[in-house]
């Protein structure tokens, strides 16, 4: 059934004159490298068109990748809008993407919200990278994978899946991202770009690893307010990014950051698990997501301590039916 939904895309991506192309609010390795990747596949192939990626938010993390467009309001006239990696449409980073005369969604999130004229949805794929790859390995003789275009899509299948370990990695991933590796990439220089990092990013770190809580069943938390964000420095996103680092606690299956947003006057939280789902807890408190990559908005700190409170008894509950978690 992919298989029309996947030529009906491309009909019509052969059918509009101009395309925009923008992926979710909050970027990570995945929406900015299916979003660059494929603008780049469209742009090589089609040099005629007219190709714009626009997004209204940016991620200094992944500068690397370097800029994207801005366009006015003409342009969105009987264009074709095309959003990747984006499974709500709260969470498009283009709040003109309904301007546009049609819209198409190719995602790999749990389905919530067909909001499409066309939905190209396989929550199995560990990436809308893979999404992405697999449609230009489908119309190989028609699309242009380019070293460069090839490398924004591997990009996003790395980091999605956590270097290819995530459960959803299967055979398929691999030869897609074996596909990709023939097309030249520079893995050298894509990993340096991955891992570096500034000196000062390691005293956050220092700083973390001393303030992680634990619960008593096991849930690590941090919650990185408003004058901690502001003693590092940090973005919304940079305080965000610290979630990572509460992953690897023996014995803590749950892992939540609680970071200020003081834009929203409102905490944003992510919460990550291993082994069990924890999105219908994201869902109690106004957020949703994958199985065990969640987010969630909390609006005070009694709410804070209320999730912690839920996300402590769930893990209570997994751990006293289940044998053989680490
Ligand atoms: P994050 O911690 O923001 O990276 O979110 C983890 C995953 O949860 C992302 O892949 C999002 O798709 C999803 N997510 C985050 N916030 C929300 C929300 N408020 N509603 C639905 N899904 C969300």
């Amino acid at each position: 059934m992919n298989e029309q939904i996947k030529k009906q895309i491309l009909d019509k991506i052969e059918s509009y004159q101009t395309i925009i192309v923008s992926r979710h609010i909050r970027p990570d390795g995945d929406a900015i490298g299916s979003t660059k990747g494929f603008v780049k596949v469209l742009r090589d192939t089609y040099p005629d068109k007219k190709i714009y990626l626009v997004n209204e938010d940016y991620s200094d993390d992944l500068a690397f990748t370097g800029g994207e467009d801005t366009v006015s309001d003409e342009v969105y006239d009987g264009a074709l809008q095309i959003v990747i990696d984006t499974g709500t449409r709260a969470r498009i980073s283009n709040r003109k993407y309904t301007l546009a005369k049609e819209l198409i969604k190719i995602d790999h999130h749990i389905e919530a919200d067909p909001y499409g004229d066309i939905n190209w949805v396989e929550d199995w794929r560990s990436a809308a990278c893979e999404m992405i790859a697999d449609f230009c390995l489908t119309f190989k003789d028609k699309l242009k994978l380019t070293k460069e275009a090839a490398t924004y899509i591997y990009l996003g299948i790395v980091t999605d899946s956590s270097r290819f370990r995530h459960s959803e990695v299967c055979g398929e991933t691999l030869r897609i991202a074996g596909a990709l590796l023939d097309c030249g990439i520079d893995t050298e220089t894509l990993y340096a770009n991955l891992y570096m990092e500034d000196f000062e990013r390691l005293k956050l770190k220092s700083f973390v690893y001393d303030n992680i809580k634990i619960t008593e069943n096991g849930v690590a938390y941090i919650y990185m307010s408003k004058e901690i964000q502001e003693q590092f420095n940090l973005t919304l996103e940079s305080a965000s990014d610290v979630v990572t680092e509460l992953k690897r606690i023996r014995g803590s299956l749950i892992w939540i950051a609680f970071i200020d947003d003081l834009a929203k006057n409102s905490i944003r939280v992510r919460l990550r698990s291993r082994f069990l789902e924890i999105n219908d807890l994201a869902k109690n408190y106004h957020g949703g997501g994958h199985a065990q990559a969640a987010g969630a908005t909390v609006y005070s700190q009694e709410e804070m301590c209320s999730l912690i409170k839920d996300a402590d008894k769930l893990l209570g509950e997994y751990k006293a039916t289940h044998e053989g978690w680490l």
